[in-house]
């Protein structure tokens, strides 16, 4: 089975600042793999465990310095590595990023069984990528996954997928792509013949003229969408106070009708 796995590099910062085009800083501030992804590595390396003939590609589209996360994967127990990576691609919005990860992914990455993305990235939070990529490559598409249930039927899977009021068994034919979830687990450390192999390898960067689009189709120029406003939304918390007494607790619960 070959899995593709997306991950995106994301600021490690709660504190996020945009810069005057509205987009977030990213320079000067130290960057991650995007916490969701961590677990769709988790995820392509647990089938890896559990079925023979798995190979993980795992990819990603951002600047150079993106690298670092490609060979993090790699030292976890990914077996290949693909950074998209070209100026004509800056200022990107999902639909031009989706489109340009999946035209990688049609010319240049061969024959693929299953895509795994985070179900989020915890800058843009957009949950739009997956399903762009998806959308692009014409394969069917399941999100929310929390688990993979059966993996060792060569032409199905069956996930289990949080919705809002219990957990869904679902059935999907590959080729197929899943948004993952975070998962109950810890994530794995990386050994180190992994972090060796991590150091020699030998990560293969692909630019506009492997995604079959031309330079109006993808970066600013290929992106319906733009930022027009980002702010911090005010808080609407009201104000805290430590209670005195139990008395007082009971008091307050009166006087807001919760209590008799
Ligand atoms: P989500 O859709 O929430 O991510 C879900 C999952 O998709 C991730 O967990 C991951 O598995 C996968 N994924 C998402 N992004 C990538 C990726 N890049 N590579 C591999 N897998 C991925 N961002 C910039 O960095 N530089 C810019 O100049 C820039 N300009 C922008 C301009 C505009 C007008 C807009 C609207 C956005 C811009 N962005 C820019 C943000 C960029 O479009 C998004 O970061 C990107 O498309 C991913 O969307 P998201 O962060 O909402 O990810």
């Amino acid at each position: 089975m070959n899995i593709i796995v997306c991950i995106k590099q994301v600021p490690d910062t709660t504190d996020i600042r945009w810069t005057e085009n509205n987009t977030i800083q990213r320079e000067g501030v130290e960057s991650i793999i995007n916490p969701y992804d961590v677990y769709a590595l988790e995820t392509a390396l647990d089938i890896k465990k559990r079925c023979e003939n798995v190979k993980i590609t795992v990819i990603t589209m951002g600047p150079l310095q993106a690298e670092e996360i490609l060979r993090k994967a790699i030292a976890l127990g990914c077996d290949d590595a693909a950074l998209i990576s070209d100026k004509k691609f800056a200022g990107a919005d999902t639909y031009a990023t989706s489109k340009t990860i999946a035209g990688v992914i049609k010319n240049k990455l061969g024959s693929f069984d299953l895509i795994i993305c985070g179900q989020f990235a915890t800058d843009g939070d957009t949950a739009q990528t997956g399903p762009g990529i998806a959308y692009n490559l014409d394969i069917p598409q399941v999100t929310y996954v929390k688990n993979i249930e059966k993996c060792e039927n060569e032409n199905s899977l069956i996930v289990k997928r949080e919705i809002e009021d219990g957990i869904e068994t679902v059935e999907v034919k590959l080729p197929a792509l899943l948004c993952v979830l975070k998962q109950d687990k810890e994530p794995s450390r990386a050994k180190i013949n992994g972090i060796i192999k991590a150091q020699n390898a030998d990560i293969k960067i692909y630019t506009l003229e492997d995604t079959g689009l031309s330079s109006e189709e993808t970066g600013l120029k290929g992106s319906p969408t733009y930022v027009s406003k980002a702010f911090r939304p005010e808080s609407k918390r009201g104000e805290c106070r430590m209670a005195e007494s139990v008395d007082e607790i009971c008091t307050k619960l009166i006087e807001y009708g919760l209590k008799k």
